[in-house]
């Protein structure tokens, strides 16, 4: 793909949603680790339920680990994986405690150290937490970077490098947001919403979704997803979104504001 191809892409994704973030609730650097970590192999929903309940009990190292693997478990049920998820939490806010003074780790080695943390989650912190130019490559990103033809790839780290290196600079930072959120809105496994895709008339996919298959897609774009209900946690206040300064509030999304 041509350099201003790549780069009229990001722009429209940018003007669509200018303030993209996680949908995982999450009020801290630690919390976002957490909720990023109990997300491997589920989804979004299942991990927000979980921390609604668990944040407000346990939000810091030494209150997760304090609770111990068998306290844990009754607020992960929600998760798949949840016994497993329950000693990596405790593993992690341990670690977190002993080396690292109880605060989250700032470097690649030390985060995937940690139990249950991979390339993924680190590269998410990295992004997030501490502002680097890391682009965490999930399924949906992984599938759109492909289509589109922004960074071919046989895997995710194939893919990953080529984001990494071709992304403008000025796009790095929210790359990763929005390739995901375009990815499980609009280009969808299966039966992508090509006729409804923003980008359509720049992506590379030679299979696009012809306009009378648009209504077979599963896409939630085709569906008119509207504003989502405020992301009230169970401090009944509306969840913050940690970016490095960890304070920027989540706004609801407009109706046909998804990507
Ligand atoms: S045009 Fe279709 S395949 Fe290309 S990014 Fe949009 S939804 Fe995905």
């Amino acid at each position: 793909m041509n350099p201003a191809r790549r780069r009229a892409i990001f722009r429209r994704l940018q003007a669509a949603n200018p303030h993209p973030t996680t949908e995982l609730l999450n009020d801290s650097p630690f919390e976002l680790l957490v909720a990023v970590m109990l997300s491997a192999h589920t989804t979004d929903k299942s991990v927000n339920a979980a921390t609604r309940k668990l944040f407000p009990v346990a939000n810091t190292p030494a209150a997760i680990a304090k609770l111990g693997i068998e306290g844990v478990k009754p607020y992960l049920k929600t998760v798949g994986l949840y016994n497993m998820k329950a000693k990596n939490l405790i593993g992690l806010a341990q670690q977190i405690i002993d080396r690292h003074g109880g605060e989250v780790p700032n470097n690649r080695e030390a985060l995937e150290a940690l139990p249950g943390v991979g390339r993924k989650t680190a590269s998410i912190i990295l992004n997030m937490v501490y502002g680097q130019n890391e682009i965490a490559v999930d399924t949906h990103i992984f599938r759109v970077a492909n289509r589109t033809g922004l960074a071919p790839g046989k895997t995710p780290r194939e893919v990953e490098d080529g984001l990494v290196a071709t992304t403008p600079k000025e796009y790095m930072k929210d790359a990763h947001h929005w390739l995901l959120l375009h990815g499980r809105y609009v280009c969808v496994a299966r039966l992508p919403a090509c006729p409804k895709c923003i980008i359509a008339d720049l992506c590379e996919y030679p299979s696009k979704t012809p306009p009378k298959k648009l209504s077979e897609s599963d896409a939630p774009v085709v569906r008119k997803v509207g504003p989502r209900p405020k992301a009230a946690g169970a401090r009944g206040r509306p969840k913050a979104i940690a970016d490095a300064a960890g304070t920027r509030k989540r706004k609801p999304r407009p109706a046909g504001k998804l990507i």
